[in-house]
This record gives structure tokens, sequence and C-alpha cells, in this order.
């Protein structure tokens, strides 16, 4: 059945030109099917260099806004339409007030586009640190995660203000101190990311984004991994020695199978649209990010 459903997914993204975008922390046997498998901007980007017509983007709500700001052209498509909790932790009204003081806002891609439109600049979890630094200011505000403003806060040496105060990635925030202190014991490198706190980023080897993840796993063969399990069972399949620093799922990115894959690729349905004044906006915030983010990453 499963391979049949394979099939008819591999047939109809030929018949309408259309490709597939599968953020890591989806299902494996999404993974497995799309033709490029990354982060959420890495994707969107990668989305403007295919010449399809149709993108079907597997992951959260704000990535698929991401990918058709940024192709205006194209057709993109969402399977399902999860919310990422975290990205609905932060909405323009509550920017405009923070932004109130002066200071410049930086909105982590996991936001919105309507949070992106009210930004000074965008960041990912790759670039915060290289972001941060370029501003003509030794404060700065960032949302919506707090753990990511104080890895930010911590490597750059500025002020950098989470808003909210307590937003943060509820799959992430469950790796606690005690977890590290026992994968210590495998004596293999412990790699995180910065959504996680700050008592789990302080213990452990190496901080990145998921993409700087695989790099250091494909480069070191091994590591005890705290992210979503999706990204470890990508490693694991590739042959690497990779375990989980604990079992941590996120359900909205679990939330697409590969019927939907089809039933979007069958019926074209959830055609994700941003109104043209907002999409303007946001791809200015994010144009500004990559202009910062071309010297290299952070
Ligand atoms: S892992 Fe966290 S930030 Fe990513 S989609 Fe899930 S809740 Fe949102």
């Amino acid at each position: 059945m499963c391979s049949n459903l394979v099939k008819e997914i591999i047939r109809l993204k030929k018949e309408k030109n259309a490709v597939i975008l599968a953020h890591s922390y989806q299902r494996l046997e999404i993974q497995k099917i799309a033709d490029f498998v990354g982060d959420s901007l890495e994707l969107s980007v990668m989305a403007s260099k295919t010449d399809a017509d149709v993108i079907i983007f597997c992951g959260v709500d704000f990535m698929a806004e991401t990918a058709a700001i940024l192709n205006p052209e194209k057709t993109v498509l969402i399977p399902v339409e999860a919310k990422c909790p975290m990205a609905s932790q932060l909405n323009a009204e509550m920017v405009d007030k923070a932004k109130e003081n002066g200071l410049p806002f930086v909105a982590y891609v996991n936001t919105y586009a309507e949070v992106k439109a009210e930004a000074d600049i965008c960041c990912t979890s790759a670039n915060v640190v290289r972001v941060v630094k370029s501003l003509n200011s030794d404060e700065v505000l960032l949302g919506p995660d707090r753990n990511l403003a104080w890895f930010a806060e911590w490597k750059t040496k500025k002020r950098v203000i989470p808003v909210p105060e307590g937003g943060h990635c509820y799959v992430h925030v469950q790796f606690d101190r005690s977890d590290v202190i026992r994968a210590k014991a495998k004596g293999v490198p412990i790699i995180v990311h910065p959504e996680c706190n700050p008592e789990v980023q302080l213990l452990s080897d190496y901080i990145g984004s998921t993409s700087q993840m695989v790099e250091f796993v494909r480069k070191h063969g091994s590591a005890v991994i705290g992210t979503e399990i999706g990204l470890i069972e990508r490693l694991k399949a590739e042959g690497y020695r990779v375990d989980p620093l604990k079992c941590v799922i996120c359900r909205e990115m679990k939330m697409n199978t590969l019927r939907d894959v089809l039933r979007a690729l069958r019926e074209e349905r959830n055609v994700v649209e941003v109104p043209s004044d907002v999409a303007r906006k946001a791809k200015r915030a994010i144009e500004r990010m990559m202009e910062i983010s071309r010297g290299g990453r952070s």
C-alpha cells in the first residue's frame, strides 16, 4: 500500500511539475520521498532555484509562508495546515509595542509573515550571532524564542531582549541538565539546538542549527543530539552513529502523512497565500538577513 502511495506521488509530481520539500523534523517516510530535506530557510531558497511550478512544503505553516514570500510566482501548497506553537506566541502588535523603546527588532524565521513584516531584519538559528553583531545597537529585541535570545546575548556580548519574555519551543525545552550529564558517559560529542535551555547549551560540546548539526555529524561521524527526533532518524538512515539526547517529538511536524502529500498533489489544496503588502515588507527583512549571511555562517 505504502509503495503504491509513493508511486502515485512520484507520478503526480512529474505530471504537475512539482517539487517536494521536507523539513528535517518530518516523518522519515516523507523525508525519503522529498526532493530536498533541510531547514526552513534552506528549503525556501532551494524552492527558488527549481523550475517547478508547484511546491509541496512539508513542514509547519510559517515555513510554507516563507517559501511563498520568496517565490511569489510559484504555487506553494502545505499538505496539512500545521501551526507552530512557538510562532503563535508572537504577533505584529506585540512587535510594534516592543519597538516603542526605539530598539531594532530581529525576527527569528520561526515567525509568521506579519511579524517579519514589522521586523528590522530576520535571523535563523545558524546566523543569529552574525545578524545581531551587524546591528548598530548594543541592545536589540529578538523574538519569539527566549533561549535563542540568550544564546545571541552570550555569543555577542550585546543585550538581547526576548519578545515575549517567555517565548519558547515546547520541544526543545524538554531537555535538561541531567540528560546531558547522563549522555556524557557515552564519550561522544553532545550537540544541541540553541532553542534548548541555557543550562543544556552550557554543558554541551557544540550548539547549532539543524543544518549545522548535519554538517557536524558528517564531519565527526557520531554524536548525541539534542533536537527533534526526525533529524536523528534521518542521520541514522544515512548510516551515522547518532543517538538522541532524549526522544522529543514535535506533534505539529508529524501531522503530515504520505496520504496528505498525495491529496495535496491531487487536489492542489491548501494554497499558501500572504497578502502582497505584508509579503513585500517581510521579504525585505529576509533579504537583509541574507545579505548579512552572505559573508559566511556564524
Ligand atoms: S520544533 Fe518547535 S519551533 Fe519547530 S515547529 Fe515544532 S514547536 Fe515549532
